[in-house]
């Protein structure tokens, strides 16, 4: 028996790791969901949980059955960042998520973007570097592309230039990823463009968290259900589309988790045809501000106090995705429609609290 015990723990030592920075946060705890759930990895996170919380790792204990080690440091420092990768010598591969994200506040605190975003890339490339782990997933995301001329956008579609700091610091960071495979050949690098991640676990136990006033849509939507936000703003009814509200791509977070696990193992199995490659990841479909307020309350049955107001600074009037290459390249394509979406992200609501 003790023998037997003795080799189930050596086993599960050998276990190789994917390391996730950001973790604790709202797609990075999704693909923790996923990577554990498929069995083949043991998670490592790094997150300094500025933005989310350290509970978080229960609450995917509560759906997988299994927890995972946050280290809360500060990416920025270089240091402390080595000193996690020092501790591990059988990490295949590194997800990087991890990074300030709101659009408006990157407006107004550009230069802690800049630093921090940039920052953080910096050293986990040289981590991965020193450390011989030779794949790099990157979160990147649609707001590279700008207000494009022709719909939908493929990889190949030119950007015409970040509306933010924020989306900028994704566009110089692709461009960072791609002079960084140029300079060695040790680390290989995909970079996942995302639509606008939404939803939770089908379980309801997990979902995203906004520490502050939330400023996304789909948590808008439910705190305005959930009689929190008393009535919610739809920004814009007069732009050129079928209803007069912006039209986004909308995308199930589970499926961007699946994503990272499918571009992961496509670099493990060699499968890239160049050291740095990226792809989309959105439905292909596009769905208005009001189509997304209607599939809400018509899957809910929650009626939704809203209002047509003024537009919002720097938002693109229409952006959806042709995922194609994600499909023919990686073998992967969503499979949650806005219907899962939004229940799901009603059913995490629910379990957060509702005042009325
Ligand atoms: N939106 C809205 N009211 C809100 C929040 C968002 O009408 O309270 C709209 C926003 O103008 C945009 C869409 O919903 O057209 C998606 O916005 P979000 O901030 O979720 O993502 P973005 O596309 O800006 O990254």
């Amino acid at each position: 028996m003790e023998q037997r015990g003795g080799e189930a723990v050596r086993k599960f030592n050998l276990m190789k790791k994917i390391l996730v920075t950001g973790g604790c946060g709202y797609i990075g705890s999704h693909t923790a969901i996923e990577i554990q759930q498929q069995g083949k990895y043991e998670v490592i996170s790094i997150d300094s949980c500025i933005n989310s919380h350290e509970n978080t790792v229960d609450r995917v204990k509560a759906i997988t059955g299994k927890d995972y080690k946050n280290h809360k440091v500060d990416l920025v420092d270089l240091e402390a960042t080595r000193a996690v990768f020092r501790q591990y010598d059988d990490i295949v591969g590194v997800i990087h998520f991890a990074a300030l994200k709101a659009v408006g506040e990157s407006v107004e605190k550009p230069m802690e973007y800049y630093h921090n975003n940039f920052e953080s890339l910096i050293n986990i490339c040289k981590c991965c570097e020193e450390f011989n782990i030779p794949n790099l997933i990157f979160s990147s995301s649609c707001s590279i592309y700008g207000n494009v001329e022709k719909l939908p956008v493929s990889e190949d579609t030119p950007t015409s230039g970040a509306e933010s700091p924020y989306a900028y610091t994704k566009l110089v960071g692709e461009e960072m990823l791609k002079a960084y495979v140029r300079s060695q050949d040790k680390v290989k690098v995909v970079a996942l463009r995302y639509f606008n991640p939404v939803g939770s676990h089908p379980t309801g136990l997990n979902g995203e968290l906004p520490i502050n006033k939330p400023t996304n849509l789909v948590p808008v939507i439910t705190q305005t259900a959930a009689g929190i936000i008393p009535k919610m703003m739809v920004f814009g009814g007069d732009y050129d589309t079928r209803d007069g509200s912006c039209i986004r791509d909308y995308i199930h977070v589970v499926d961007i988790a699946e994503a990272h696990i499918k571009a992961l193992d496509y670099l493990l199995e060699n499968k890239n045809q160049a050291p740095y490659e990226v792809y989309n990841l959105g439905t292909g479909e596009g769905i208005s501000v009001i189509e997304a307020i209607n599939a809400f309350e018509a899957v809910t049955g929650q009626k939704l106090n809203y209002e047509i107001a003024d537009r919002r600074a720097g938002d693109v009037v229409a952006i959806y995705s042709d995922s194609t290459q994600a499909l023919e390249r990686l073998g992967w394509k969503t499979k949650l429609g806005i219907e899962e979406m939004m229940a799901s992200a009603w059913k995490w609501q629910k379990n957060l609290g509702v005042k009325k």
